[in-house]
């Protein structure tokens, strides 16, 4: 496998990234509002080769915007970053009430 193919097989697929972030008084959250572009039946994008073009705002995932902190804590691609801070979940901070 090649330097590109050993990155791009990294990922597991899950999609959770692909779903839109906001950023509130310095902190990253996840929203429950999947990418357009986001087959949620399959967790794939449906326009993955063309996806930074298509959808302006996809970005590719180089280590300056991984260390932005938009992938879950989990994801392969922050495994070892040091001091790497992960979006928080949707629901986190949401009243129960
Ligand atoms: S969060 Fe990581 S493992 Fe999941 S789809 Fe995104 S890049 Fe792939």
């Amino acid at each position: 496998m090649n330097d590109h193919a050993d990155w791009e097989a990294r990922c597991r697929r899950c999609g959770r990234c692909c779903f839109e972030k906001v950023e509130f008084e310095g902190e990253v959250y996840y929203t429950e509002t999947p990418c357009e572009k986001l087959d949620l039946s399959t967790n794939l994008c449906t326009v993955y080769d063309e996806r930074h073009t298509a959808r302006p705002g996809c970005v590719p995932l180089d280590p300056k915007v991984i260390a932005q902190g938009i992938l879950p804590e989990d994801c392969p691609y922050v495994e070892g970053v040091a001091g790497y801070r992960a979006p928080h979940p949707a629901d986190e901070g949401e009243d129960d009430a």
